[in-house]
């Protein structure tokens, strides 16, 4: 996970995301009850959320990357998941914990909610999942207010995620409290995850062959091979690349050595 620099708001959000939330808070006061068991369900416009204009400003904000595990989105298109920071239909506290309605419906089109993700982060762990530190002290329909929770969970568009999660290896690990409830909330502990043990190897074998060179760039060949390396690794650690958290710990536990 990295920290993503989000622009402007898509046009669309200003434009019909206010009116929404409106419809939806005036349908909330007039069945509150209903809403908060979860027999009536609020019917979030996606076609104004996951925008095409959204998705791509998302996409472009993120480099088309994942924005907690940083592994490139692909097409099909549908599969960019827009994610809702605060989840928008139902909430829960943590894995197993009961599901509580109606979710945090009135920032279903906040530019500052939305941020894009893969299937396994949002499908396969976090889903529903907001942990707080104080769960009572949620905030419940659009009467109140979001800036009293704690929440237990970093955002890419606004935390810087390295003083929170460190990397041993392919696998990381948490430096602080919320650094370890986000690695739990987005599962980011995953050992099978070829794709990402394959890029650690090879920057490790990158690294071993810039050793290898080491001292014996005289020779043209082998002076064509450490830069070789060394491009390589440098460029695993842009924005731009996937798992550069990853790399740039790579990099740093390595860099006395090169
Ligand atoms: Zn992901």
């Amino acid at each position: 996970m990295i920290r993503v620099h989000k622009g402007e708001a898509p046009e669309v959000l200003h434009r019909l995301g206010p009116r929404w939330v409106q419809r939806h808070s005036v349908e909330f006061d007039a069945r509150q009850a209903d809403y908060e068991i979860g027999a009536t369900t609020m019917a979030i416009r996606e076609h104004v959320y996951g925008h095409p204009t959204v998705r791509e400003a998302l996409a472009a904000a993120q480099h088309g990357k994942c924005c907690y595990c940083e592994v490139a989105i692909e097409h099909p298109y549908m599969l960019r998941h827009v994610e809702h920071w605060r989840p928008k239909g139902a909430v829960k506290q943590g894995p197993g914990e009961p599901v509580q309605y109606p979710g945090y419906y009135w920032l279903a089109y906040e530019w500052d909610n939305l941020l894009l993700s893969c299937g396994v982060c949002n499908s396969g762990y976090k889903s529903i999942v907001f942990p707080l530190a104080d769960d009572n002290g949620r905030a419940r329909n659009h009467h109140e207010d979001v800036g009293v929770e704690e929440p237990q969970l970093l955002k890419p568009d606004r935390d810087d995620p390295e003083p929170h999660i460190e990397w041993i290896d392919d696998q990381p690990r948490g430096r602080s409290e919320i650094g370890w409830k986000t690695i739990e909330t987005v599962g980011l502990v995953r050992e099978d995850d070829v794709k990402r043990s394959r890029e650690y190897n090879e920057l490790r074998k990158a690294h071993h062959r810039l050793l290898k060179c080491s001292g014996n760039e005289h020779i043209a060949l082998v002076r064509e091979i450490a830069n070789e390396c060394r491009q390589r690794l440098e460029q695993s650690v842009l924005p731009t690349s996937q798992y550069s958290a990853m790399a740039k710990a790579f990099i740093a536990t390595h860099t006395t050595e090169i």
